[in-house]
């Protein structure tokens, strides 16, 4: 297990999800995504395989805000961002309030 405690543990290199378990909806922000926020649905747990500084592979088992983290950032090294993961109309609300702040700007 994973002693989050302990910085020697990061970074992760080449991060994946190997297992996930349960879900939960909570609200998600992102600095790549700015001044906004919504409720994303993610697994509850995860569990995560990567390599450490030495090239080693290990895995870790997160919940809570770790898990959340973990998801998140893991997608954006897929390229995806939280907003990817809205339905449709949440999606289209994200839109109007983008076009409006580049309005805005503009
Ligand atoms: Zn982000």
């Amino acid at each position: 297990m994973l002693d989050l405690a302990s910085p020697s543990n990061f970074p992760l290199i080449n991060p994946e999800i190997v297992s996930e378990e349960g879900a939960v909806v909570a609200e998600e922000g992102c600095l790549s995504v700015p001044d906004f926020t919504e409720k994303v649905k993610r697994a509850a747990r995860v569990k995560v395989r990567a390599k450490d500084r030495a090239g080693k592979t290990f895995e870790l088992e997160a919940d809570g805000l770790m898990a959340k983290a973990l998801q998140h950032e893991i997608d954006h090294l897929n390229g995806t961002l939280f907003i990817d993961r809205l339905s449709p109309i949440k999606k289209s609300i994200f839109r109007r309030k983008l076009k409006k702040a580049l309005a805005e700007t503009a």
